[in-house]
């Protein structure tokens, strides 16, 4: 297989590249660029800036409002957007959400929430996972029952990522517990502001916030709100989870994540010269790199696979454990990189929802910002999306036929 791009491939990078360069606001960039974690404005700015230009979701097909770029294009795309600095999308909206409406909702849905995805005017979270069924998902308690037109929802979620600031949650629950785990679960769209719905934040080792518990009380859900079947959302969700796995290679962001760990590697000194220049940091760095070339390939290959080709699923989970593992070494090294200011946490100041709870911050240049609060937090990418054991487990029942 020839990786070379094509001169029509290699118009197109140029024509994405200037297209960011003149429209992707300085200020959004600049945070961008420095690894900070994108807020909801610079989000929701962007993300409408995309959508007018007919590029709001590049992953979905033209019919609901993506576009018809080939695999590659879109991967170069992704590449040159994270290169500029901007900020990563609303995924659970896009990437996870989006697909299963157009794939399995009516059409009174894809009309409802289709186009407020594509404009950022609505901020989606993921409840799947509960205090007793995170790897074992299929054994989730929440319950929904059916009432009239509504279904009164009870129960719990945790681990849900962005639930403080979403306007919507998709949600998997339990609609019948008679039948065996995975038969009895729906997949539901609820509405944030609904009452009895509570969000709790949980306050992680990087200081941050990002994930929270979600409490249901009787909260009432239109019966409108089911996506396809009842009791067949365990399929909606399997058909999600192996996009969530294939997103998480998250190569360009990995790239982005090298070239912000080579500067400070020219900069900082250890034993007289840039630690860069030392053989054994040097060592690792080009180690990283190469896996990191090893992967891009990985995913390259593929792209130029067909969509119905059944290895996919298990070529998804190898994407996600190689690529979780290496967004932990490369925010390691920097950490390393920084020497003695990899030791305390100096907060992404533009970047944190819950500036006035972080300690006080000692004097360190500007580049030494986010990078040991990242790297704590990357210790959840083997975590989350399915831990690096059950993407083993799947590995092995479905490559390797144990
Ligand atoms: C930062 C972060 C964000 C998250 N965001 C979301 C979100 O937005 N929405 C959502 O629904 N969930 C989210 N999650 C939850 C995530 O999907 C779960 O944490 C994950 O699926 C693991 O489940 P668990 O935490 O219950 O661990 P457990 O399932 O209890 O696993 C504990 C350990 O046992 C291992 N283990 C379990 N079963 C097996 C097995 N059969 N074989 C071998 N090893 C096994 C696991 O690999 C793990 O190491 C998030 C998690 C984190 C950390």
């Amino acid at each position: 297989m020839d990786f070379k791009l094509d001169p029509a491939d290699e118009a197109f990078r140029a024509e994405m590249r200037a297209f960011i360069r003149a429209n992707l606001p300085e200020d959004v960039a600049r945070r961008g660029r420095r690894g900070y974690h994108p807020t909801h404005d610079d989000v929701q700015r962007w993300q409408r800036i995309l959508n007018a230009q007919g590029w709001g979701a590049i992953n979905w097909p033209a019919e609901h409002g993506g576009v018809d770029w080939s695999p590659l294009r879109r991967f170069l795309f992704q590449m040159e957007l994270k290169a500029a600095g901007a900020p990563v999308e609303d995924q659970s909206a896009l990437e996870l959400v989006g697909p299963v409406i157009y794939t399995f909702g009516s059409q009174a849905q894809k009309d409802r929430y289709l186009p407020a995805i594509l404009n950022a005017d609505e901020f989606w979270c993921q409840g799947f996972s509960e205090p007793n069924a995170g790897s074992d998902l299929a054994s989730l308690r929440t319950r929904a029952v059916r009432d009239g037109d509504e279904f009164v929802v009870d129960g719990q979620k945790i681990w849900t990522s962005e639930a403080h600031k979403a306007d919507m949650m998709f949600a998997l629950v339990r609609t019948n517990s008679e039948v065996k785990p995975q038969a009895g679960i729906s997949f539901l769209l609820i509405d944030m502001k609904s009452p009895g719905l509570t969000v709790r934040p949980i306050y992680t080792i990087n200081e941050g916030l990002s994930v929270n518990e979600v409490f249901f009380d009787s909260v009432r859900v239109p019966a409108e709100n089911l996506v396809g079947e009842e009791n067949r959302g365990w399929s909606y969700a399997k058909f999600l989870l192996t996009n969530e796995r294939a997103m998480s290679a998250e190569v360009p962001h990995t790239h982005h994540d090298l070239e912000l760990l080579k500067d400070i590697a020219a900069v900082e000194i250890l034993n007289g010269r840039p630690i860069a220049e030392d053989p054994l940091f040097a060592a690792k760095i080009a180690k990283l790199e190469v896996d990191l070339l090893a992967l891009e390939y990985a995913v390259l290959r593929v792209l130029h696979t067909p969509e119905d080709d059944a290895s996919l699923n298990a070529v998804s989970s190898v994407l996600k454990l190689r690529g979780a593992e290496l967004r932990q070494r490369v925010s390691e090294l920097s950490v390393e990189a920084l020497g003695e200011y990899g030791l305390a946490v100096f907060p992404d100041v533009e970047g944190q929802d819950n500036m006035d709870k972080l300690a006080p911050v000692p004097p360190a240049p500007d580049y030494a910002a986010g990078h040991l609060s990242k790297a704590m937090f990357r210790r959840a990418t083997t975590i989350y999306g399915g831990a690096n054991e059950i993407q083993r487990n799947i590995i092995a029942k479905t490559v390797l036929g144990l």
